[in-house]
């Protein structure tokens, strides 16, 4: 069986990822590593599907035992990719997919050079406020905190393979599927 692919996918909050991702998903060639963080759950959000919700003390005691393939600190919380979430659904053909922010998936371009590194945008930073007000999950002063590191965050956009914008979503998830094809017909 042919292995699948490690596909690194960020984006600034508020960018529509997770709409884009639920749709991505309903094609069964692609799943989600579930990460873990110590940030706490959002109304609605499951611990093991969402994330893995942990103690701080717990996120640290598994970077000392080395579960992590990557973490990084972002606003204020660590969050991580477990190693256990990753290669066993790579051998088994899937295309597994990291929902991470940049740091994170600077470290994946060191220790994964084969990944494939997909960055999603935000038509412009006015628009990223707008939906991050609108969604209401965030106090003022934490949407300004998320707008101030999507700003930061937007800067390391042509580090990756390719840019998304999402401005409509269907032609954004058409993109992202255009790119996965054009993938699988690159001359490797
Ligand atoms: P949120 O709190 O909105 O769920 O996520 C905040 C940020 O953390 C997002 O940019 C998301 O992509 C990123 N993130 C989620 N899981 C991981 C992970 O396992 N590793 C890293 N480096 N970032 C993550």
């Amino acid at each position: 069986m042919n292995k699948g692919r490690l596909i690194v996918f960020s984006a600034p909050s508020g960018c529509g990822k997770g709409t884009m991702l639920s749709e991505i998903l309903k094609d069964e060639r692609f799943c989600c590593s579930v990460s873990a963080t110590t940030r706490k759950p959002r109304e609605g959000e499951i611990d093991g599907v969402n994330y893995y919700f942990l103690e701080k003390e717990d996120f640290e005691q598994r970077i000392a035992d080395g579960k992590f393939l990557e973490y990084a600190c972002y606003c204020d919380n660590y969050y991580g990719t477990l190693i256990s979430e990753v290669d066993d659904r790579i051998n088994a053909g899937k295309n597994v997919i990291l929902e991470i922010e940049v740091q994170g998936a600077m470290k994946i371009r060191e220790i994964r050079p084969d990944a494939l590194f997909i960055f999603i945008a935000p038509p412009s930073v006015q628009e990223l406020r707008r939906r991050l007000h609108k969604r209401g999950t965030e106090a003022d002063e934490v949407i300004e905190k998320r707008v101030a590191e999507a700003e930061k965050e937007l800067s390391f956009s042509s580090k990756y393979d390719y840019v998304i914008v999402n401005d409509a979503l269907e032609d954004a998830i058409s993109d992202f599927f255009a790119v996965i094809r054009a993938e699988e017909l690159k001359v490797s």
